[in-house]
C-alpha cells in the first residue's frame, strides 16, 4: 500500500509499505478524509521527536472499517468511524490513573505518526478498536468529524486544564485551529472576557466567531503590555498557550494573576528549556500554576465531542478553510500547514 511519510528529518515523500495486520482487538481502517496537523510540521521539519525513518505521517482521520480482529465487538467492515489522534492502551496503570494519554510511557498514547505509521495511508491500524473508535453519525459533516479527532479535543483540553470557572477572564495565546477551539471551550466553560492573541486575518475573524471578546495582535506590541493595559494592570485569571516558542511562558506567567493557571497545549518543537520568570512567579511563591497536556483520546472522548457538535454547542467546520479531493493532495495540504498564509486555518483532504 501507498503512504505519505517522513523519510527523515526535513524529508517527506510517498512510500510503499505492507498493509498492516489487525490483532484480535484491533481494526484496519481506510481513510475517508484526513488532515495535516501543525504537530506533523514540528515532527518533520523541526525533528521535534528525534529521528524517524519512513514513518507514515498523519493522525487526524475519519475512515471506514476494512477489517476487525476476532475479539472486536462493536464494529464491522463498512462502518464509518471517527478516529482519535490519541489511541491509548486502556489496560494500563496510566489509564486506570486517569492519564491514558501516557499509557505505556510519557506521550505513548499518541501512536499515529509518533510510535507507528499514521493515517496518510491507504490503510492504517487502530489498537483496541472497541475502546478507541466512535461511530460517525449521519448528521455530522465529515470536516467537522475530522476536526474533532485532534483540534476540538486539544483546544478544549487547553480550556479544561486551565480549570475555567464562571466569569473567568482568559487569554488564549495563539488562535490557530487549536487556540480557536480553546476559545470555544473557554466560552462553553463560562469564561467572561476572552483575549485572543494572534495576527492573521482569517484567525482573527474566526476568533471573534468562536467567542473572543478582544483581539491582541502580538505584532503590534508586547502581549503583556497590551493585556495589562486592557485589564487595568490586573492581568487574567487563566492563560491557555496554543502557539509561539518556549519564550512565551514568560509572558503567560507574567499576565496571569496570583492563584491563576497557565495551561499549555502547545507542542514545543525547539529549545531545551521553557523559561519561568522568577519575579513574575512571585520568586516561587505566587500560587501561579503551570500545567501542560497531550489531548485525551479514545472513544468516550470522541462521543462527548461529537455530541457537542451535534447539539450545536460548537461548529468546528468553520476551521476548514481549504478542501482537497484525492489522496495525492496530502503533500500539498501538509505544505499549506508548513507555510501558513493569511487565509489558512486548516485544510482537509477527502481521499476520493
Ligand atoms: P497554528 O500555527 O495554526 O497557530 C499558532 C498560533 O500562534 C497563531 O495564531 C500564531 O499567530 C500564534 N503565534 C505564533 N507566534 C506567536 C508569538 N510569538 N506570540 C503570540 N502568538 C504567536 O497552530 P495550531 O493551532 O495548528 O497548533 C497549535 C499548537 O498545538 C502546535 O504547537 C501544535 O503542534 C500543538 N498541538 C498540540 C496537541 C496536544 O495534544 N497538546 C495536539 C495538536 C496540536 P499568527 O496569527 O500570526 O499566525
Ligand atoms: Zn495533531
Amino acid at each position: 500500500m501507498k503512504g505519505f511519510a517522513m523519510l527523515g528529518i526535513n524529508k517527506v515523500g510517498w512510500i510503499e509499505k505492507e498493509k498492516p495486520v489487525a490483532g484480535p482487538y484491533d481494526a484496519i481502517v481506510k481513510p475517508i478524509a484526513v488532515a495535516p496537523c501543525t504537530s506533523d510540521i514540528h515532527t518533520v521539519f523541526e525533528g521535534a521527536l528525534g529521528e524517524r525513518e519512513n514513518m507514515i505521517l498523519g493522525h487526524e482521520a475519519v475512515g471506514e472499517i476494512a477489517e476487525v480482529g476476532d475479539k472486536v465487538e462493536t464494529f464491522k467492515p463498512g462502518d464509518k468511524v471517527v478516529v482519535p489522534a490519541i489511541t491509548p492502551d486502556w489496560r494500563t496503570t496510566e489509564s486506570v490513573q486517569g492519564f491514558a494519554q501516557h499509557s505505556g510511557g510519557m506521550l505513548a498514547g499518541w501512536k499515529f505518526s509518533n510510535f507507528k505509521d499514521g493515517v496518510f495511508s491507504e490503510y492504517f491500524h487502530v489498537n483496541d478498536a472497541d475502546m478507541n473508535l466512535a461511530y460517525l453519525p449521519d448528521d455530522i459533516s465529515i470536516e467537522s468529524a475530522v476536526m474533532i479527532t485532534d483540534m476540538v479535543t486539544t483546544g478544549f483540553h487547553g480550556a479544561e486544564l486551565a480549570d475555567i470557572q464562571l466569569g473567568d477572564v482568559v487569554a488564549v495565546i495563539g488562535i490557530g485551529p487549536v487556540g480557536l477551539m480553546a476559545t470555544a471551550g473557554a466560552k462553553i466553560l463560562g469564561a467572561s472576557r476572552i483575549f485572543g492573541v494572534g495576527s492573521r486575518k482569517a484567525l482573527i475573524e474566526a476568533a471573534n466567531f468562536y467567542g473572543a471578546t478582544d483581539i491582541v495582535n502580538y505584532k503590534e506590541g508586547p502581549i503583556d503590555e497590551q493585556i495589562m493595559d486592557l485589564t487595568n494592570g490586573k492581568g487574567v485569571d487563566k492563560v491557555i498557550i496554543a502557539g509561539a516558542s518556549p519564550e512565551i511562558m514568560k509572558t503567560a506567567v507574567k499576565i496571569v494573576k496570583p492563584g491563576g493557571t497557565v495551561s499549555n497545549v502547545n507542542y514545543y518543537g525547539e529549545g531545551d528549556i521553557i523559561p519561568i520568570p522568577r519575579l513574575d512567579w512571585g520568586s516561587g511563591m505566587a500560587h501561579k500554576k503551570i500545567i501542560g497536556g497531550l489531548t485525551p483520546g479514545g472513544k468516550d472522548r470522541m462521543e462527548r465531542l461529537i455530541n457537542l457538535v451535534k447539539y450545536n454547542r460548537v461548529d468546528p467546520s468553520k476551521l476548514v478553510t481549504h478542501k482537497f479531493h484525492g489522496f495525492d493532495h496530502i503533500e500539498e495540504a501538509l505544505m499549506l500547514m508548513k507555510n501558513k498564509h493569511q487565509d489558512l486555518i486548516k485544510p482537509v483532504v477527502f481521499v476520493d
